[in-house]
């Protein structure tokens, strides 16, 4: 469902992400690791078609990211890193213009304005506004905004973060249960979310790709990804 192949972008003479190709099939959960300035977020800008790459393509139920980027669009839910803004609006005026924006009107975005609020356990706050949440009550309506029109591709930059461990929790087991008829690429610097929730991992240090396997061929005896991810990312350039 989501295809990579050879990503490439630049900031100046900043290699941020250096021919990456990956594939995320219906039913995965990958999880995209790396230390901070690794090139996960930039990855994920191109794969949404916020970031024209600068080499190679993607792909997304078919449709190049690029050339097709409206059809692509349509079938991906995103969450970006540090969602913000809309501040002034309550979570309903705002899932409801996200809603708008995908195409929903009447009955069908009532309904999917409703669905998604009960998902995320945001039905409470729907008549606030985002300003006077706080930083997991935010999270969780940027999430459902990524969940409106049932996507069958969810790329969620660093989704549990600032939820408290509860949130957190809730938001993973609510991951799993939707992932059957999804491809989720997920990034998280918390490696036992990785550990608990992904059916693969993708390790990514300084724009390039050094381990992509299931968690129990990366992990150690124990299970854990610590000493894996330390050995393949540790000496990293600072960037
Ligand atoms: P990660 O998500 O793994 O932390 P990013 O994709 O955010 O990494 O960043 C990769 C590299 O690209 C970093 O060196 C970062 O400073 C740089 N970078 C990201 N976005 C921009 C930008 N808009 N302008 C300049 N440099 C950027």
């Amino acid at each position: 469902m989501i295809e990579a192949k050879n990503l490439v972008m630049r900031f100046g003479n900043r290699v941020a992400v250096d021919g990456l190709s990956f594939s995320v099939a219906k039913g995965s959960i990958v999880g995209f690791l790396g230390p901070n300035g690794a090139g996960k977020s930039t990855t994920m800008r191109m794969l949404t078609g916020c970031l024209v790459p600068m080499a190679g393509d993607a792909t997304i139920c078919g449709h190049d990211i690029v050339k097709d980027r409206a059809r692509a669009q349509a079938r991906i839910g995103y969450l970006p890193e540090a969602a913000n803004g809309f501040a002034g609006l309550t979570v309903r005026e705002f899932l409801t213009f996200c809603g708008e924006a995908r195409g929903l009107r009447g009955a069908a975005l009532n309904d999917a304005v409703a669905r998604v609020a009960a998902d995320v356990h945001l039905t409470e706050a729907l008549e606030r506004r985002l300003k006077e949440l706080s930083k997991g009550w935010r999270q969780r309506a940027w999430f459902a905004q990524a969940l409106l029109h049932d996507p069958d591709v969810l790329i969620l930059d660093e989704p549990t973060d600032g939820l408290d461990p509860n949130q957190k929790e809730r938001m993973r087991a609510f991951i799993r249960r939707i992932a059957a008829d999804k491809a989720i690429l997920l990034s998280t610097h918390i490696l036992e979310e990785a550990e608990e929730i992904c059916t693969r991992a993708i390790v990514v240090a300084n724009g390039r790709i050094v381990a992509d396997d299931v968690p129990s061929k990366l992990a150690d005896a124990r299970g854990r990804l610590a000493p894996m991810f330390r050995t393949l990312t540790d000496g990293e350039a600072a960037r």
